[in-house]
Formats: C-alpha cells, sequence, structure tokens
C-alpha cells in the first residue's frame, strides 16, 4: 500500500498534560515520520504512512491516553503528501490558543510518589515533586496559554538539570511547568504565630512533631491553607474547635492512605476509588461504631465522616512521617474565603501555634471538594480541587457569551460560550465583604483567563442577593459596550432544574423536584417545595408546599424553632400559649425552647405578618421537624437539622404520614399534627422521610415525564436513598452540586433554545 499523509485534529484536555511527548513516544513505536503541534483548537499531527498503520496509531491514541488527557473529538483528512526524515515535536508561536482548557489541579502521581521516597532520587523527600502527568495546575494559574511565565513558577529561574529535563520531548517532565528541586524550586518555611521564621527546613521532619505534640499548624497546600492538628488527639480537637468557633461542625481527616481510611469508615470499591482519585475529594463516609479510634469530636453526634488522603508531596510527607491521621480543615474566617497568603492567613492568629508556609503563590484559590456515593451516584457537595475549574460541554451551541452569577450561598460562578460552560470552583456564601471580593476575583480571573466578554450577564431574582447586586452594577458600568450586555434573571429552583438538564443533555420537557432551602419565586415568596414541569423555555410550577411564615425572616434559618412555632401557631392558633392546657402540647420541645415573653412576641409578628416571609421551603420543614422532635433548637451550622435527622432514621419502619393536596397546594399541617401525639422520635423521624417520598410519588402521578431532582436538600444521604431507590429512573446531578452551587450552569443553560 502506498503511504499517505494524514492530519489528525484533537481538542479536548490536550495540553499541558503530557500529550505531545506521548504522541512522539507512540510514534517511536510505530516508526512513523511527521510532527506534532499545538493548533489553535487542540494537538494536531501530520503523519505519512500507510492506511493500515495510521488505523492502528490512532486507536493506540484513543487506548492509551496520558492519565490526565481527554479528547473530546479526533478527526483525520488526508493531505497533500509530505515526505519527512523523522518524527518531531513543533513549537508554535501561538501554543494554547483560549479555547485549549486548564486542567485542574490533581494529586501527586504513584511515579513521583515512587521517586519521593527513594533515598537515591535527587528529589527524595522535596515537597514539591512533580511532573507532566500530576501536581498543581488551575491554581498557580495567572493567564493562558499554559506556560511557565504565566504562572506563579516564574518566580523561580530553573536549574539546569530542571531545564534539561523540562526541555526533553522524551523525560516525563517535558513541559512540566511546576517543575522545580532543591536547588531551584519552592521552598519551606515554619513560623511562630507572631509571624517570625523559625526556620526554613527542607523536610517536615520538625512539624510532623510539632503536630504530634497537640499543637495546631496551619499548613499551605494547594488552593489555600488548612488548619492541621492529631486527628487522633481530643484534646488538640477541642482546642481547635474552642479557638475557631466550631462548636460541632463536623471535621474532615486526611489519612495517610486507603488501608488508614479502611480502619475509620466502611468503604465501598466506589469509595475507594474516588478517595484514591486524581481529584483526592474529600469523600463522606459512614464511620466504623465508635469511629475506631477517632476521639467523637471529630464529628459530634453524627456518624458520618470526611477522610481524604493526601494530594500533595507535602502532605505525603507529613503522613508518612506521623503515620497517624490528621484533622485538615480549611483555614478561613466564618463566612469568609480559604486564606490562600500569611496575609489573610493573620486574622486566625489566635487559632494556630504554627504555620508552614512556601513561597509558590497561590493565584487562584481553591477548597478541598466533597463528594458522597448515594444509591451508587456519585453526589457532589463542593466542587473545587481536582475539578474546578474543568468545563462543561454543552448539548449544542450557545449564541450568547453568558455570564451567570449564581446565587448567594455556596456561590459560584459560570461563563458560557460555543458549546462549553466554564464553572468556578465553589466561592462560598457571600455574607462578608471579603467573601463578595472573592466573588469578584473569580469572575475577574475567567474573564481573564478565556478573555471572555459577556454578552449577557445571568442572575438569581433575588433583589437582595450580592450576585444580583454585582449585576445591576456592571451593568451599570459598562452601559456602552458594544454590543450591549443584557441583565436576565432566572427562577432559583428553574435553574436549579435547567443545572442537572445541561448537565445530563436533556431535551424536550422534564418534571423537576426541587426540594431545597430558600430562593426567591416570582411572586416574591420564598420558594424551595417546588415540583416544576420546564424546558429551557419555562417553567410550569406544579406543585408546592402551602405557604407558611418564617418568623424573623433570615432569623428563622438558623433557629427551627422559629418555623416550628409558626407551624404550631398555624394549626392552634393563640392556643399555642396556652400550651400547659392543652396535652399535645405539653413538654413540646419547640414550646419549651421560648420564655412566655417570646412566645407572646412571636405570636403578634405571625399574627400580623411582621417580618415573616411566606416559605415554601423543604429544608425548613426538616427544621421545624427537628424542632418539634426536640432534635435541634439553634443551629451552629447549616444543613446540622437534617444531619441530625439521618442518625435516627430506622429503615425498619414503614408507614408515612397523611397529607393533603388541594389545587397543587401540599397542606404539611397534618403531618405535624399526627407528629405530636407521636412518642418515639426514631419513628417519627423515619415517617417523615417517608413521607416526603409520598410527596413526590402523589405529584408525579398524572406526569409521564422524566424525573429531575434537585436542590440542597437532597444532600440529604438518607432522602435522597430513599428517592433514588422509589424512582432508581430519576435524574440527579453528578458533576455540579445539588445545591446552590449548581445554579451557575442552570442560569447558563437558560439560553441553551428547546429545539
Ligand atoms: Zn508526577
Ligand atoms: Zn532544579
Ligand atoms: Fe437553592
Amino acid at each position: 500500500m502506498e503511504p499517505s499523509t494524514y492530519k489528525i485534529c484533537m481538542e479536548g484536555t490536550v495540553q499541558g498534560v503530557g500529550f505531545r511527548p506521548f504522541i512522539y513516544t507512540l510514534a517511536g513505536r510505530y516508526a512513523l515520520k511527521g510532527t506534532v503541534l499545538n493548533g489553535t483548537h487542540g494537538v494536531e499531527i501530520v503523519i505519512t504512512t500507510t492506511e493500515t498503520l495510521l488505523e492502528t496509531f490512532v486507536l493506540a491514541i484513543k487506548e492509551e491516553l496520558p492519565p490526565l488527557a481527554s479528547i473530546d473529538k479526533l478527526t483525520t483528512t488526508q493531505i497533500d503528501t509530505i515526505s519527512f526524515d523523522d518524527f518531531q515535536i513543533i513549537s508554535t508561536e501561538d501554543e494554547g490558543e483560549v479555547t485549549v482548557r486548564i486542567p485542574p489541579d490533581v494529586s501527586v502521581c504513584s511515579q513521583c510518589e515512587e521517586e519521593l521516597f527513594d533515598p537515591t532520587n535527587r528529589r527524595y523527600k522535596y515537597p514539591f515533586i512533580t511532573c507532566t502527568q500530576c501536581g498543581v495546575r488551575y491554581s498557580i494559574i495567572y493567564d493562558l496559554p499554559y506556560d511557565r511565565v504565566h504562572t506563579s513558577m516564574k518566580f523561580f529561574k530553573m536549574c539546569e538539570v530542571c531545564k534539561e529535563e523540562y526541555s526533553n520531548p522524551l523525560d516525563r517532565r517535558y513541559h512540566a511547568q511546576p517543575i522545580g528541586c532543591y536547588e531551584c524550586g519552592p521552598t519551606l518555611e515554619l513560623r511562630d504565630n507572631q509571624g517570625n521564621v523559625l526556620e526554613k527546613p527542607r523536610g517536615v521532619e520538625k512539624v510532623a512533631e510539632l503536630l504530634k505534640e497537640g499543637n495546631i499548624v496551619a499548613v499551605k497546600g494547594v488552593g489555600g491553607y488548612h488548619l492541621m492538628c492529631d486527628a487522633t488527639n481530643a484534646e488538640a480537637i477541642e482546642t481547635l474547635r474552642q479557638r475557631k468557633r466550631r462548636p460541632s461542625k463536623p471535621f474532615a481527616v486526611m489519612v495517610r492512605d486507603i488501608q488508614m481510611a479502611g480502619k475509620f469508615a466502611e468503604l465501598s470499591q466506589h469509595e475507594e476509588r474516588l478517595l484514591t482519585s486524581k481529584e483526592r475529594p474529600i469523600v463522606l463516609l459512614q464511620s466504623k461504631g465508635n469511629h475506631e479510634g477517632l476521639p467523637l469530636q471529630i464529628a459530634p453526634n453524627i456518624s458520618r465522616l470526611g477522610l481524604f488522603l493526601p494530594y500533595t508531596p507535602l502532605h505525603l510527607l507529613l503522613l508518612d512521617e506521623l503515620q497517624r491521621p490528621l484533622v485538615a480543615t480549611s483555614a478561613n474566617v466564618t463566612d469568609e474565603p480559604i486564606c490562600t497568603n500569611l496575609e489573610s492567613l493573620e486574622k486566625l492568629q489566635g487559632v494556630y501555634d504554627y504555620v508552614l508556609a512556601h513561597n509558590r503563590v497561590i493565584v487562584n484559590g481553591c477548597d478541598d471538594s466533597v463528594v458522597m456515593v448515594v444509591g451508587g451516584q456519585e453526589v457532589i457537595l463542593r466542587r473545587a480541587r481536582g475539578y474546578a475549574p474543568a468545563s462543561i460541554s454543552l448539548a449544542k451551541p450557545l449564541s450568547e457569551h453568558v455570564l451567570a452569577l449564581g446565587a448567594n450561598q455556596k456561590s459560584t460562578v459560570a461563563i458560557g460560550f460555543d458549546n462549553q460552560v466554564i464553572l468556578s470552583p465553589h466561592i462560598g456564601d457571600l455574607d462578608s465583604i471579603e467573601s463578595i471580593e472573592y466573588f469578584r476575583k473569580n469572575i475577574e480571573s475567567l474573564e481573564r483567563i478565556y478573555s471572555f466578554n459577556p454578552t449577557l450577564i445571568a442572575h438569581d431574582k433575588h433583589p437582595n442577593y450580592e450576585s444580583t447586586k454585582y449585576a445591576i452594577l456592571r451593568q451599570d458600568q459598562e452601559p456602552n459596550t458594544t454590543p450591549a450586555t443584557e441583565r436576565v434573571e432566572v427562577q432559583h429552583h428553574y435553574a436549579h432544574i435547567l443545572g442537572v438538564m445541561a448537565e445530563k443533555k436533556l431535551r424536550g420537557k422534564v418534571f423537576g423536584v426541587v426540594f431545597d432551602g430558600t430562593g426567591y419565586g416570582d411572586d416574591g415568596n420564598l420558594w424551595g417545595g417546588e415540583f416544576m414541569v420546564c424546558d429551557y423555555t419555562g417553567f410550569e410550577r406544579v406543585a408546592h408546599l402551602k405557604y407558611f411564615k418564617l418568623l424573623g425572616g433570615a432569623k428563622a434559618i438558623k433557629e427551627p424553632r422559629r418555623v416550628a412555632l409558626s407551624l404550631l401557631f398555624d394549626l392552634y392558633g393563640e392556643e399555642v400559649l396556652d400550651f400547659d392546657k392543652l396535652s399535645h402540647l405539653s413538654g413540646n420541645a419547640t414550646i419549651q425552647a421560648f420564655n412566655n415573653v417570646e412566645l407572646k412576641t412571636h405570636y403578634l409578628a405571625w399574627q400580623k405578618g411582621l417580618n415573616a416571609p411566606l416559605s415554601s421551603s423543604v429544608g425548613r420543614l426538616f427544621d421545624a421537624v427537628a424542632s418539634l422532635l426536640g432534635v435541634i433548637q439553634v443551629m451552629s451550622f447549616e444543613g446540622e437539622s437534617g444531619m441530625l435527622l439521618e442518625e435516627l432514621y430506622d429503615g425498619s419502619v414503614q408507614e408515612h404520614y397523611d397529607f393533603s393536596m388541594e389545587e397543587g397546594k401540599i397542606n404539611i399541617l397534618p403531618i405535624v399534627e399526627a407528629m405530636l401525639s407521636e412518642t418515639d422520635t426514631t419513628v417519627s423521624t423515619s415517617k417523615f422521610f417517608h413521607t416526603l417520598v409520598e410527596m413526590i410519588v402523589k405529584v408525579y402521578e398524572p406526569y409521564d415525564l422524566p424525573m429531575v431532582l434537585s436542590g440542597g436538600v437532597f444532600q440529604n444521604r438518607v432522602l435522597l436513598g430513599l428517592v433514588l431507590k422509589r424512582f432508581p429512573e430519576a435524574v440527579i446531578s453528578n458533576a455540579i452540586p445539588p445545591n446552590d452551587g449548581g445554579v451557575a450552569l442552570g442560569q447558563v443553560a437558560y439560553f441553551l433554545d428547546s429545539s
């Protein structure tokens, strides 16, 4: 067969992941002659060969891809014959166009880990060992193209040996942008809590010693600092809780390896795979019995345990030295973003005893990601390091450039162009000046890195969301841009469903169930227990929980007792004030959580509707139930009530409570009433969970549409498990969180046309 010349074009994640050296090596195996280069939309290979060999070659590319690479599209075309003498990697001026994606930060690879612990290796125990296949990416990038000069590695001048590795196409560190060694790369610095530099250690031995002694150390990682302490030391954990003013919210624990993880938690194969994946998220697991050697202070009253494996060489060295688990919680002031430098860390001076810093700048902050497995499905609760800012491809191209600003809690932002959406990592709750600043910074980073100019700004309807305020401000600031930037509101819960539809590339109409905290509804009330039939053109709200009043507005979100009391007023009105005369209310936990004056004040507020917005939120219903059952009255962290109710669930209870529905309004008062006469909290909790499933069954009955689930309440493992068991075909998101972190994607998807 006569050889011809072929051009192979590949799009996807093919840059900064060792793709060209991989092709180079592969071409060598088949003795192929030609070239490989980074083109405008990906990698281009030109080879002169036979058709048979071409096919073999393409198959090998697909089958043996480097671990971080993925190909979305591969095309082969025959071109005019060229004769080559050898196979070459061609460097191009415009390497890495902005359409090429940024790979996320990934964990240290097994080859680097081997070298890290090899005493003969020149990088033996070097805390920043990396290669083309592993290490930091997104967190160190200022700009695209992804090249060393556009990262915070530009401040380090490569030594001759590193330069040699970096320039050799056959070396596994060819074009590894964060390459470095003891000679030339980043170095550690140990400080006390007054900011004095104690030493610039080569290794982590000293820090390990400090942790062993029970100290709290702020350790700089990939996307920010962690506060770390010995996870087997109850006293150290208690100190951390007190200093951080975090009485009960569970702490994540970093374990040396999968064997150590197995000592503390039950692991399915799926969960094991997630723990050891290159993304290395925190995985929420069922803890073993009495935490098996981990003090209960890690997660008081909760049998779930968030574990993760070391993902940087620095963490590996620490854990290896210690041979015991470490509490590793994001270093941040409540409601503020993760600390990424010494300056922002200063606010936590009273919390840590020492700081282990290093001199590689974190350009883009990024929290740890959090994932769980329910009913065989991966549910991502916080999408950040390891995943961000990976893009999500859409079923069809957008005709606009959309900037989506997300919601207000668990904020994320997104940009959408062509057929892709780039989603920022988890930003956090926009409740402080610092977090709003971080939110703006994330928008700026995305726009700068992708040279993106929006033609449309999509945002939530809530007038008081910081994201809404930003949208208005932004439009005001850019009155004369051509084409003019338009601003469009997308209803919160509709955006929740649209996000799932976009991720799953669903077309046509769906039946959406949104069990959520609170979101601004079309009628100005706070929705959150919504059943909606939707497609990309709009939605119809076919059913929802009948409104109840949130006594004290925002305060009711933190105080389950306020929601419960409001429901009691709905049921018994003024009689509640005479509770000691009513047998079913005597000894009621909600009522006992108030004094008489408070009860009267709340009654008046309820009666007159003063600072008592109407809501249909299932999240708030969970709170009310938790209060009525005496589980919790005032929460110390978001989602606490749901977590505690999970603990009470008993699968052997079969029944559910009755509820009524009229014209799409679900009356929950019969549920509350029935619960009051129940004596066993386990039974009432279990029946409550089943009741929510029955609600879905009832409303869904007349519809023959795919069911889509979203909203923060579906982070509840018990509820989601029950719903998926009843509706195995129900669609949930796997790449975006069911909570408000997924709203930004939905806001972009609103601009996909329905056809
Ligand atoms: Zn590596
Ligand atoms: Zn070097
Ligand atoms: Fe929401």
